[in-house]
């Protein structure tokens, strides 16, 4: 399967994207995330929430998630963003799971978490305490492909030194604003912020 996007130009034309191009320009953001050509959906002509694209789908947003394969599938079909980065990721894909909560690599409480695994897949960790609703799965899961996207590649000690780094912040800032914002997840301008900060207190 071929996805396309759209990217749209200031003179009203545009021209089509691939799903690998529209992938290799998020890539170029995250390794910047003060970019200031705005970020990835800005350049991709749709604009539709996650919330719409579930009621598009006959999926309740507000629904109670269940943490089944097949319903984390269902969402992902469903939500074309979530699709692409899919299709791009889904061989450094490991398994999905749950607990009821969750700290990050840096100890702070986190709604989900990526980790990978020594032949260098990475599994996705969700806390149930968080993630209560198919929409909060679907900016959750969308979050960490983004991840994925950025860390596949490395070497797991790499990776481990990585996520002990600023870095991980710098990518945090990137996923939070290139890829949950544009999605309307509410939570995002906190956690910008609050990355912001960590940010400033290690300079
Ligand atoms: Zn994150």
């Amino acid at each position: 399967m071929k996805y396309s996007l759209f990217l749209v130009l200031g003179n009203g034309g545009g021209v089509t994207f691939t799903n690998s191009n529209a992938i290799a320009v998020l890539q170029k953001y995250f390794s910047n995330p003060n970019n200031s050509v705005g970020s990835f959906f800005e350049l991709i002509k749709q604009i539709t929430s996650f919330k719409t694209q579930l009621e598009e789908a006959d999926i309740n947003p507000d629904g109670k998630f269940k943490f089944t394969d097949k319903n984390a599938n269902k969402i992902i079909d469903s939500i074309r963003e979530i699709k692409d980065l899919y299709f791009e990721t889904e061989s450094q894909v490991g398994k999905y799971l749950v607990s009821e909560r969750l700290l990050d690599h840096n100890g702070l409480p986190a709604t989900s978490a990526t980790v990978m695994q020594q032949d260098g897949t990475f599994n996705i960790y969700f806390a149930t305490k968080y993630i209560k609703t198919n929409l909060d799965f679907s900016f959750g899961i969308f979050h960490e492909f983004g991840h994925i996207l950025n860390e596949r590649g490395m070497s797991f000690s790499e990776w481990t030194n990585y996520i002990k780094s600023p870095a991980i912040f710098k990518e945090e800032i990137s996923v939070w604003k290139n890829l949950n914002l544009p999605a309307g997840d509410p939570r995002s301008t906190t956690a910008i912020k609050f990355y912001e900060n960590l940010l400033k207190k290690i300079k």
